[in-house]
């Protein structure tokens, strides 16, 4: 066995969608979060800051979340399950760090044999009547640099660790030792792949295995 500990990022690694474009898609919204997220990316606003105005103006109710995780199964990657089975069968701990919503990420990691306790994304606050209230403002997830700083609490006593995602942030795991597997199955970004110790182009997730075990 490679490694101990082998963390998944979600949206566009284990699920082809971007949660959060899609619930703003879903409620008439998708110009304007495709505003703030450009704006993130030139650097105009901090990621944190667009987080929370995202958010706060789709406002996803508990009915949203449903949905939005019945849509995360359909659109599941291929190979997902053999992967997490191989994994598992090993010894290995599985997990999954991602900046979505939890609850909408619950579902598909159930199946996945991925317990809640080791599905580390941001809470949603709903109020009584299951209307939208908040988000975890204290998630490092948040913000940049969150997913490095999980993957350090999930390792006290720095075991192997390897992190798979299609994003910057989860390269930023690099910079706690982790070995950094870059997917470009769903999409491929030329910065991930300068910065992953490795790049996936292959739209089956098993190509991450011999990487891996
Ligand atoms: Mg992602």
């Amino acid at each position: 066995m490679k490694f101990d500990i082998v963390c998944f990022d979600f949206d566009s690694t284990l699920s082809a969608m971007e949660g959060i474009d899609a619930l703003a898609e879903k409620a008439g919204f998708g110009a304007e979060m495709a505003a703030l997220t450009n704006a993130a990316m030139n650097g105009e606003v901090a990621l944190e800051e667009v987080y929370a105005q995202r958010l706060n103006f789709i406002r996803p109710n508990k009915a949203d979340i449903d949905w939005l995780a019945e849509e995360y199964i359909k659109h599941q990657l291929k190979g997902i399950e053999a992967v997490f089975k191989q994994l598992q069968n090993a010894g290995v701990a599985t997990h999954i760090i991602s900046g979505g919503l939890k609850q909408a990420i619950l579902p598909l990691a159930a199946t996945l044999n991925v317990p809640a306790n080791q599905v580390h994304a941001v809470d949603l606050l709903w109020n009584a009547l299951n209307e939208y209230e908040n988000f975890d403002e204290s998630s490092p997830l948040v913000r940049s640099g969150g997913k490095a700083e999980v993957c350090l609490q999930l390792n006290p006593n720095q075991l192997q660790l390897a992190m798979i995602g299609d994003g910057k942030t989860d390269m930023e795991a690099k910079t706690v030792g982790a070995f950094c597997i870059g997917f470009g199955g769903v999409v491929a970004r030329p910065l991930v792949k300068e910065q992953a110790d490795v790049f996936i182009e292959k739209t089956d997730l098993q190509a991450v295995l011999p990487y891996l075990l």
